[in-house]
């Protein structure tokens, strides 16, 4: 856990102690106050006497010690902070505010080349699958320029079909082996018989009973519950499980180009559904950190802004087992938890909330999430710190002119560095108007 000083007595502090927040394990207080530090050896004593006093907290306790008042804010304000452009704690990509989709919606109209030319500016929100679908459309719009989203899926269809029976087929071939060696002859027959129920509706020659993969996750998923697992060693639990796991992994729309094509050029879906579907899934939608279905309060400790696609296709996982599918995720909760602490130095977000849900997520995650909020408490407007930043200017004044110049050029690009990666739009005005009128809310 990360502890962090939350109150600078003396700013000379700072000058002595430059990496201003320490890790502390074992610690066990919610704040010391400290004078000066004994530090005693064996055979001699030596003293330092400290001359300032530095109060280290550690947010977590002071939350559970009731330091820190909960934030108590309703689910709509926690989705409003979507509008600044967060990223998703999950995949680490800038969501798409709701807002801004209504009125990217209310924009799309049945013309293709409008279409394309509208999302255009949005293609930097667009998940890889969707980015890839957006080219295809884009491409085939300018030879074709009169076929619809819809029309020009059509086209592609039969070679996505080929691929995606090649990957379905190969889960599972892979469930089916894997049964074989791991279960008892009895289990073994009933996901063969479920296997090739899916197959044969593969296979199918008439549309009225295509595949699908949600039932058969749930016909797996109810085998693997009905037996009676106290009859079976651990060993064999774990085997159903993950069964279970590898029928997860058939391909969906949001991972694979080729499930894509396949469900988007039959007939239900319209040009106008398939081009909204291309951001929908960016879209920032408010999760809950222990799902309502295990019991989880809507309660803002258990809020959070994540895109569509990572919040539906969490279904009932903990947290646990969404790391193990996204691992990069506690590095994206500290790119999401950044951008708060950065929107709270301007007030647009409450600091006890942010406190609140890094809490949350440490405690779910068994301390996988361990995020650092020591940029909470540092460089905040207070006069101190203003005194510290002063400091830290005149330490920059020792450096030579040339040094200087280069370190202002260095922050220049690194400011439009940062202005690209979140308002990727910006260079397009059409985007810009609408993200600023949305900002401005
Ligand atoms: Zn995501």
């Amino acid at each position: 856990m990360k502890i962090t000083p939350i109150k600078l007595i003396n700013s000379n502090a700072l000058q002595k102690n430059k990496n201003n927040y320490v890790n502390y394990p074992n610690y066990n207080y919610s704040t010391i106050q400290a004078d000066c530090i004994n530090f005693s050896g064996k055979n001699k004593k030596i003293e330092y006497k400290i001359p300032f006093k530095i109060y280290y907290s550690n947010p977590f306790q002071d939350a559970k010690a009731g330091l820190i008042s909960p934030s108590d804010l309703p689910k709509k304000e926690i989705l409003e902070y979507s509008k600044y452009f967060l990223p998703c704690p999950c995949c680490g990509d800038i969501m798409i505010p709701p807002q801004l989709m209504d009125t990217i919606k209310t924009k799309i109209t049945d013309s293709p080349i409008d279409s394309i030319e509208l999302l255009k500016n949005f293609q930097n929100f667009m998940h890889p699958v969707e980015k890839q679908v957006f080219r295809i459309l884009e491409m085939n719009n300018k030879k074709y320029p009169n076929l619809n989203f819809h029309d020009i899926l059509k086209k592609k269809y039969q070679r996505a079909e080929r691929q995606l029976v090649l990957q379905q087929m190969s889960i599972l071939s892979d469930i089916r082996l894997f049964s074989r060696d791991n279960l008892t002859n009895e289990h073994f027959n009933k996901v063969s018989e479920i296997i090739e129920k899916a197959v044969n509706k593969i296979f199918n020659k008439d549309n009225n009973e295509t595949f699908s993969r949600k039932l058969f996750i749930e016909e797996i998923e109810s085998f693997s519950s009905i037996i009676e697992i106290q009859k079976y060693d651990p060993k064999y639990k774990k085997a159903l499980t993950q069964i279970v796991e590898k029928a997860y992994t058939l391909p969906t729309s949001y991972n694979s180009i080729h499930a894509f094509i396949v469900k988007y050029a039959k007939n239900k879906y319209t040009h106008k559904s398939i081009a909204e579907r291309l951001l929908s899934g960016s879209e920032a939608t408010i999760e809950h950190a222990t799902p309502e279905y295990l019991g989880g309060k809507t309660i803002s400790s258990n809020l959070i802004n994540e895109c569509a696609r990572d919040n539906h296709s969490r279904r009932h996982d903990d947290i646990i087992q969404q790391i193990r599918e996204h691992p990069q995720m506690p590095d994206n909760m500290q790119k999401h938890i950044d951008k708060l602490i950065e929107l709270s130095k301007r007030n647009k977000v409450n600091k006890s909330y942010i406190t609140e849900i890094a809490m949350t997520y440490y405690n779910l995650s068994k301390g996988l999430i361990d995020v650092d909020l020591s940029k909470l408490w540092i460089n905040s407007k207070n006069s101190k710190n203003q005194n510290i930043n002063k400091q830290n200017k005149n330490q920059d004044r020792t450096s030579t002119k040339a040094e200087r110049r280069e370190i202002r050029k260095l922050k220049i690009k690194r400011k439009k560095a940062e202005k690209r990666k979140y308002i990727t739009t910006s260079k397009n005005s059409y985007a810009k108007r609408i993200i600023k009128t949305i900002c401005k809310r």
